[in-house]
């Protein structure tokens, strides 16, 4: 898969997403929230990113703010994990549709055929159709029908082009209060349910231990030379009244200031094996330290 450099969305004032699943949405919120944590935005300001997202007749959207609204990974105990059925349930106690074709597509194809189920092969899914209806008449179960077979077996989630509308219309109303100052904006949440016409606005709050912003907010880009050693580093930190008590590289302690002559110090910057280093001050405080070498 092609990625395109984080410097790309530098460029934009916002940016809307309409991304297909979770990994990439926290990708673009990591990505927008480190441009503006470096510096790397030329307006200085944080770039929004509005991401809207839909399931059937449900949908949501969010406007997250870099350092303004929670991040996206803030928020991530709203996404259910994928739901799976118990094996015991579908093979002893089926009570849905979908519980009658997941016995079919997990074991009464594979105890048949010897091989899992291609789920791009029509005639795969059209003999698990059929093996799950047999069983839903055998409990009495309502409910299997292909399409509803195709989207357990593939793992669909039925995508309703009205929903997506007016989710993406929510999206560039945002976009439009955003870069024309009118109106508020959402602060920072709305959940959309097409059956029964629902809108509901949340102000949802940072997470205090929040994997990706919170640990940001003790992150700092330094420039260091590539060929300094480690001890002339220390030095000049100190000389700028930021003495280094320890640092600890990929979670080893190497440096210690009651051990001054350890091993590390006699490396050049970039031998030390990571680019980030933990480092902790005299002063107080504990700083991720990401390096950037120059010559
Ligand atoms: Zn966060």
């Amino acid at each position: 898969m092609e990625t395109l450099p984080p410097s790309f969305y530098a460029q934009f004032t916002l940016i809307i997403g309409g991304l297909d699943s979770v990994k990439a949405r926290s990708w673009m919120n990591a990505t927008l929230l480190q441009l503006y944590h470096d510096g790397a935005i030329e307006s200085g300001l944080p770039i929004p990113f509005i991401d809207g997202g839909t399931e059937g007749l449900k949908g949501n959207a969010r406007v997250i703010i870099p350092e303004v609204t929670p991040c996206f990974d803030c928020l991530d105990y709203l996404f259910p994990k994928q739901t799976t059925f118990p094996l015991c349930t579908i093979a002893n106690t089926p009570r849905l549709p979908e519980h009658c074709i997941e016995y079919a597509h997990q074991v009464l194809f594979v105890d048949h055929h010897h091989r899992p189920v291609d789920t791009d092969s029509g005639d795969d899914v059209s003999w698990v159709f059929n093996a799950a209806k047999a069983r839903a008449d055998e409990y009495r179960i309502d409910g299997v029908t292909f399409s509803l077979t195709v989207g357990v077996v593939k793992n669909v989630i039925p995508a309703i082009a009205s929903t997506n509308a007016i989710i993406a219309a929510v999206c560039v109303t945002e976009a439009l209060k955003l870069t024309q100052g009118i109106g508020e904006f959402l602060n920072n949440y709305l959940l959309y349910n097409g059956q029964g016409f629902h809108f509901m606005c949340t102000q949802f709050e940072a997470c205090d231990d929040c994997r990706t912003c919170q640990q940001m907010v003790g992150q700092e880009r330094i420039v260091v030379r590539r060929e300094d050693t480690v001890k002339a580093w220390l030095h000049g930190m100190q000389a700028s009244g930021r003495e280094v008590s320890s640092i600890i590289v990929n979670g080893r302690g190497v440096y210690f200031s009651f051990n001054p002559e350890a091993a590390v110090i006699g490396l050049r910057m970039h031998e030390i094996g990571s680019d980030t280093l933990d480092v902790t001050f005299k002063e107080g405080g504990a700083k991720s330290l990401l390096l950037e070498f120059e010559e």
